[in-house]
């Protein structure tokens, strides 16, 4: 581990985007966030999965602890072993009262970072399973649950849809656009999500499925894509999925063209800084290419990704990213930037 490593929760303690002031004594005026790139099951406090995960009598490996097995505070060896929270985090909630008790819980964390609106992202399909209902029920209860605790927080909240790389994509894709069609098109739902491990191939079909649902629905379509290394499917997110956004996009830094591609066509890119740290989707011995797309005009926004897996929040995402080089000017700017890319509509 190098020093990089090291030095990064201090280095957000360090530049902590204070609420008052800046460093420099300038007024860093960050009274409200906007945020466009977090998963539900990511930002749930390590605290309530622990009570659901005992209310509902959860078997979990016997090797398993909490600390080591959920929290990530320091640079994982790979993607795969970042990602390793997941496979608990599948298992819950099982009862109703309990997904609006996780999504209280998320929402509160959210709102203590000033957070006035939210796209919160879910693969729905995971929930039909765990709590023996169908697709549309599923997606119903979510847009309830979170309806409810965004109300109870003042945030607004709109629901992307996440469907996980692999030989079912495809299929899922369509359970969960019936399901959305099932429910009339309810608003709430506002943009479609490939997520999972980029190494995989998925059905030839997949991207004109994107592109149709955009078409037909107007739904936005933001694509996990270059976060561990592969330019190509930055390309394909763009060429062949109708990408609005890229989610992380970091290895689009490194390609010249595709970084004038996406400020041509204004592809936003999703920044997540601490999370790109902790994933080694930025090594630590390079810098953060969101240096690049403010270079070459590329529109990003600074999200959290997964906040309570790395034991943080969006305001110390904005730090990280103030870490990496960007200025206080450009942190102030986020909140209308965040505006104008986010699939939710009327936003003011
Ligand atoms: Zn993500």
């Amino acid at each position: 581990m190098n020093q990089r490593q090291l030095d990064l929760p201090c280095m957000l303690g360090d530049v902590g985007l204070s609420e008052e002031a800046g460093e420099d004594g300038t007024d860093t005026d960050v009274t409200n966030r906007g945020e466009l790139h977090v998963h539900l099951n990511g930002a749930i406090p390590a605290a309530t999965i622990r009570e659901i995960l005992i209310d509902e009598a959860t078997a979990l490996p016997a090797d398993f602890q909490f600390e080591r097995d959920l929290v990530r505070t320091e640079p994982c060896q790979s993607l795969a072993e970042y990602l390793t929270a997941w496979q608990f985090l599948r298992l819950f909630p099982r009862k109703r009262e309990n997904l609006d008790r996780l999504t209280l819980a998320a929402v509160a964390g959210l709102a203590e970072n000033k957070v006035s609106f939210v796209e919160l992202r879910s693969s729905v399909l995971y929930l039909a399973a765990l709590q023996k209902c169908s697709p549309a029920q599923a997606l119903e209860r979510l847009i309830e649950s979170t309806g409810e605790a965004a109300q109870r927080h003042g945030i607004r909240r709109g629901l992307i849809v996440t469907v996980t790389r692999g030989d079912y994509s495809a299929v899922n894709l369509s359970t969960l656009l019936q399901a959305y069609q099932d429910l009339g098109e309810p608003k709430d739902v506002i943009g479609l999500d490939l997520a999972g491990d980029e190494e995989m191939a998925y059905p030839a079909e997949l991207p004109s499925l994107f592109r149709e649902a955009k078409d037909r629905f107007g739904l936005g379509i933001t694509i996990h894509a270059g976060e561990t290394g592969r330019v190509e499917n930055v390309w394909s997110a763009v060429e062949h999925f109708g990408a609005d956004r890229i989610g992380h996009g970091t290895a689009a830094g490194k390609d010249p063209e595709l970084l004038e591609l996406l400020s041509a066509r204004g592809i936003c890119v999703e920044v997540c800084p601490i999370s790109n740290r902790l994933t080694g989707a930025v090594p630590t011995d390079e810098a953060h290419p969101l240096q690049q797309f403010r270079r070459y005009g590329v529109p990003f926004v600074i999200c959290s990704d997964n906040p309570a897996i790395h034991d943080r929040g969006l305001a110390d995402d904005q730090a990280a990213a103030m870490a990496e080089g960007l200025s206080i000017g450009d942190m102030q700017q986020q909140y209308e930037v965040a505006k104008r890319y986010s699939f939710m509509k009327d936003l003011n």
